[in-house]
């Protein structure tokens, strides 16, 4: 295939006309075509793929509900959030609400590791007679941390549909508590530094794809160079010796060797003060293009979007220390005596290790269900549940004093009866129905909190609306084999120029769940980044509202381009085939991704305990609320944390 071919017609030559296992996306959405079209407002209707075949509801005891083997847009998946946006953004109201006669002691709005963290610590608390309704909007639990399963030739592949790996040291004693308390051990999820986690997968090299659609042409350059500070023996920065290949002009190609080779102090001649507000204060592409000598374009070639997959902005929206201490790009080695005091502080730090099971996170959300409604399936340990199939129509059994309800999207929770009681109203197919509870705990993201809440403060409504979360993508691609991968010498790579730029093949055994790499058997990639910048000079707030619109409006068919694109560029030098070896595809679509984080460079200073986080935590009455929006930082164990916070703020004295 020539350049050419793919500049003509994007749809020409990449193999989107092929059969592949992708657009089975609306079967079993638990909701009706109808609803869908009511509730579809300008700009962020559903998009439901060039083939979207007829809408076929599936309620979960249909025996062939199994969402974990659904490819095509899923994450925020057609039919899980219309009404949600219809009623926050244009106030849409239903009627004729149907009150159903349940009783429960706690109703759990979001079945994500939070919501289901908080069920479970709830019922330890409580006692096994609670009675604990947990709904989610989806058609699975789990939220972020959802299980993504591709068969091929009678074998399952498992991988993550958003959420990949738990990080120590960060887990709190009373998070890891309760890991043990479900069955899973941190210590029985082997540990890998994360580095070798992203970057190393398989023992490859990573790898730097500068794609032709980006670059004019396609150069994929494989060695030991990500994260970006690592150095070879001689104290060099790897990525210097592959500047040479890199696609730009000669002069960018000398501004960078200079950078990467200079011990010079950039900020000679500032105070100490003025040096250690820069670190905060100085975004790292100011840095870089000001201070370093690297125009706009050398920078972006390299280093503008690598924050992005942990940091959720590109390198105009984050800080000079950011970037470095938490994303490793170079330039300590122009910071002078600071620099090296630093590099000492960073090199004293704890490593950060990476544990995970095969379907990422999901082995935790999957864990804590199956403690919950034990009939889910006869599988005990951890390494049981990795292979059983989950019985979904178990979740929401009457007789279980646990239900968890899915397709079904909170709109209203209301203190009543003189507030001894609070009622929990949700849309499910597009009919409103209420339950009554003693308790709620909120744990969906906490923007919509204020349009579901109107009883709540006014300060605590807008602390939480400033909770604007990141948009991310995370797409599964299935590759008949990992042959490209062998051939290339590489099984993680950063693409400078696209928005899924941070990639990582995927795979990991697990009690009789084999999942290792073979070149000749099918291998699941990774894909993820944020749909932000770069250089859009906005508050990351404002670009991740406009990003949301952007991801929600692209097509199915608008993915697999990017995607095929991708890594056509990147095995271009093999024996890949673009058209005839992709054989599955999933796009998870997460319009509320990360939380926000704190950012030095556009948030204020915040008086303790008047941060918006803090503030938009504080239980309500009979309400608390939880969910990783309530730390903002976006991890498994504070989602757990916050789980546990929700339920300790609704029953203080049980112990
Ligand atoms: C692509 C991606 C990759 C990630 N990778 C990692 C990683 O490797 N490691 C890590 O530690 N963290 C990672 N994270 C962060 C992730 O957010 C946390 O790990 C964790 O999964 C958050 O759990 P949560 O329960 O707080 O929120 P969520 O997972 O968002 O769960 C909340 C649930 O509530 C539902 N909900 C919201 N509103 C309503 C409503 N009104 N009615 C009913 N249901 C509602 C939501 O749709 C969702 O299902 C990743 C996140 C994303 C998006």
């Amino acid at each position: 295939m020539t350049n050419n071919t793919r500049k003509i017609s994007r749809n020409l030559g990449l193999g989107l006309d092929r059969p592949i296992k992708r657009r089975d996306l609306l079967n079993g959405m638990g909701i009706s075509a109808a609803a869908i079209a009511a509730y579809s407002i300008s700009g962020a209707q559903a998009s439901s793929g060039t083939n979207a075949g007829p809408l076929i509801y599936a309620p979960e005891n249909d025996p062939a509900y199994y969402p974990p083997a659904r490819t095509g847009l899923r994450g925020s998946h057609p039919g899980s959030f219309e009404p949600a946006h219809a009623h926050a953004w244009s106030g849409h109201t239903w009627e004729d609400t149907t009150d159903l006669d349940e009783e429960y002691d706690l109703v759990v709005v979001g079945g994500g590791i939070s919501g289901l963290t908080a069920a479970f610590a709830y019922r330890q608390k409580a006692g096994p007679d609670a009675r604990i309704l947990v709904i989610d909007n989806h058609d699975d639990f789990g939220g972020h941390a959802k299980r993504v399963e591709f068969t091929h030739k009678g074998k399952t592949y498992l991988v993550p549909g958003g959420s990949g790996f738990m990080e120590t040291p960060y887990f709190s004693e009373q998070a890891k508590t309760l890991l043990d308390d479900i069955g899973l051990n941190l210590k029985n999820l082997e540990a890998e530094q994360v580095k070798d986690l992203r970057f190393h997968a398989y023992d490859m090299s990573p790898s730097i794809c500068f794609d032709r659609e980006t670059y004019g042409r396609d150069v994929t350059l494989v060695d030991d160079i990500l994260p970006m500070d690592t150095k070879d023996e001689e104290g060099n920065f790897r990525l210097i010796k592959h500047i040479p290949n890199m696609p730009l002009t000669v002069a960018e190609k000398k501004d960078l060797h200079d950078f990467l080779t200079s011990d010079k102090d950039v900020f000679e001649g500032m105070s100490l003060e003025e040096r250690k507000s820069a670190l905060h204060s100085m975004s790292y592409n100011t840095f870089v293009t000001d201070y370093c000598g690297l125009s706009q374009k050398a920078a972006d070639a390299i280093f503008t979007r690598q924050p992005g997959a942990i940091v959720g902005v590109t390198t105009d929206c984050i800080s000079l220390y950011e970037a470095i201490s938490l994303t490793r790009l170079p330039g300590l080695h122009v910071l002078g005596d600071q620099g090296r005091l630093l590099q000492e502080e960073l090199d004293s730090m704890p490593p950060i290790e990476g544990h995970y099971g095969p379907e990422g996170n999901a082995i935790i959300t999957r864990n804590i269900v199956k403690r919950l409604v034990p009939s889910i399936t006869e599988a005990e340990t951890m390494e049981e549940l990795t292979t059983a199939r989950f019985d979904y129509a178990k979740l929401d059994d009457d007789r279980s004093n646990v239900r968890i309800r899915l397709n079904s999207i909170g709109i209203n929770i209301k203190t009543i009866d003189s507030g001894s009681r609070v009622a929990v109203t949700y849309i499910r197919g597009d009919k409103p129905y209420r339950v009554k509870a003693r308790h709620c705990i909120y744990a969906g993201f906490h923007m919509y909190l204020p349009h579901l809440c109107p009883e709540l403060p006014e300060k605590q409504r807008l602390a939480l609306s400033e909770n604007v979360k990141m948009p991310f993508i995370a797409a599964n691609v299935f590759l008949r084999n990992g042959s490209p991968l062998q051939e290339l010498g590489s099984a993680s790579f950063y693409f400078p120029g696209r928005i899924l730029h941070e990639c990582v093949a995927w795979g990991r055994s697990l009690g009789k769940h084999e999942q290792e790499f073979d070149p000749d058997e099918p291998v699941v990639i990774y894909m993820i980044g944020p749909m932000v910048g770069p250089h859009t000079n906005m508050d990351p707030k404002d670009q991740y509202r406009q990003g949301r619109f952007k991801l929600l409006s692209m097509s199915f068919e608008d993915y697999e381009v990017e995607v095929r694109e991708q890594l056509a560029s990147l095995f271009a030098s093999t024996s890949f085939d673009v058209e005839q070896d992709i054989i599955g595809l999933t796009i998870n679509r997460w319009p509320h991704g990360y939380t926000r984080q704190y950012n030095t460079l556009f948030d204020p200073k915040y008086a303790e305990g008047q941060r918006p986080h803090e503030i938009a935590r504080a239980r309500f009455g009979r309400i608390a609320i939880a969910n990783s929006d309530a730390s903002y930082v976006a991890l498994a164990n504070t989602a757990i944390d916050e789980g546990l916070r929700a339920v300790n703020d609704l029953l203080p004295q049980t112990h």
